[in-house]
């Protein structure tokens, strides 16, 4: 596994390199958002919020522009509103400093194991009426017409479609869509069922449960 760390701290930075390499990983280290930006993808990207140049969040909407590798961002902030933030944005998960390594070791396994299970779920196309999904090539699409959806709603709709009319619970759909290890408030959650709604064109197609969760259904 070959890891892009982003960290301008030299200190944390060869103290994480030490830890991840100890355990495995190939590590490249670059201090500024500009080199992150310029860097090859690799397989996974941790990345800090406070860099010399360029925020990680902006970093990280650069990268999500080009590619779909999970990225965790690393952060000394804790507020609710970096959070949702980062994740709005296309971040996979997000660690506050200070963390254990073994920690961070697990969040790295846990979110790019997810990803292998989402690629790996086969050729398989999902088609429920005119709403038909790829999930090999996550690539969705309404009366032929394509959807444009960023990582997570297209994971939040894969989940829904897959067992569609079963109201799925708030908590299974963050623990399977975010991370089990995510115990960030559900307002996320309800930021992309209304971004997906809209991209559905109709709000219909997804229903809330209210105090469970929520179905996916053709609109009758
Ligand atoms: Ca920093």
């Amino acid at each position: 596994m070959e890891v892009l760390l982003v960290e301008d701290d030299a200190a944390i930075a060869s103290s994480l390199r030490a830890g991840l390499e100890s355990s495995g990983m190939v590590v490249h280290h670059v201090s500024t958002g500009a080199d992150a930006v310029a860097s090859p993808i690799y397989d996974i990207v941790l990345l800090d919020i406070g860099l010399p140049d360029f925020d990680g969040f902006e970093v990280c909407r650069r990268i999500r522009a080009k590619s779909d590798v999970p990225i965790i961002m690393l952060t000394a902030r804790n507020e609710e509103i970096d959070r949702i933030f980062g994740l709005e944005i296309g971040a996979d998960d997000y660690v506050t400093k200070p963390f254990g390594l073994r920690e961070l070791i697990a969040r790295i396994r846990a979110v790019t194991r997810r990803r292998t299970t989402n690629n790996n779920s086969g050729a398989s196309v999902i088609v429920i009426g005119p709403l038909s999904i790829d999930v090999a090539s996550r690539r969705a699409s309404m009366a032929d017409e394509p959807l444009d959806l960023t990582t997570k709603e297209f994971d939040l709709l894969v989940h829904l479609a897959e067992h569609p009319g079963v109201v799925h619970r708030r908590n299974d759909i963050m623990e399977s869509v975010w991370d089990t290890n995510w115990y960030g408030p559900t307002k996320t959650l309800d930021a992309h069922i209304a971004a997906l709604r809209k991209k559905l064109n109709d709000p219909r197609w997804i229903e809330a449960v209210r105090g469970v969760g929520f179905r996916l259904e053709q609109p009758a």
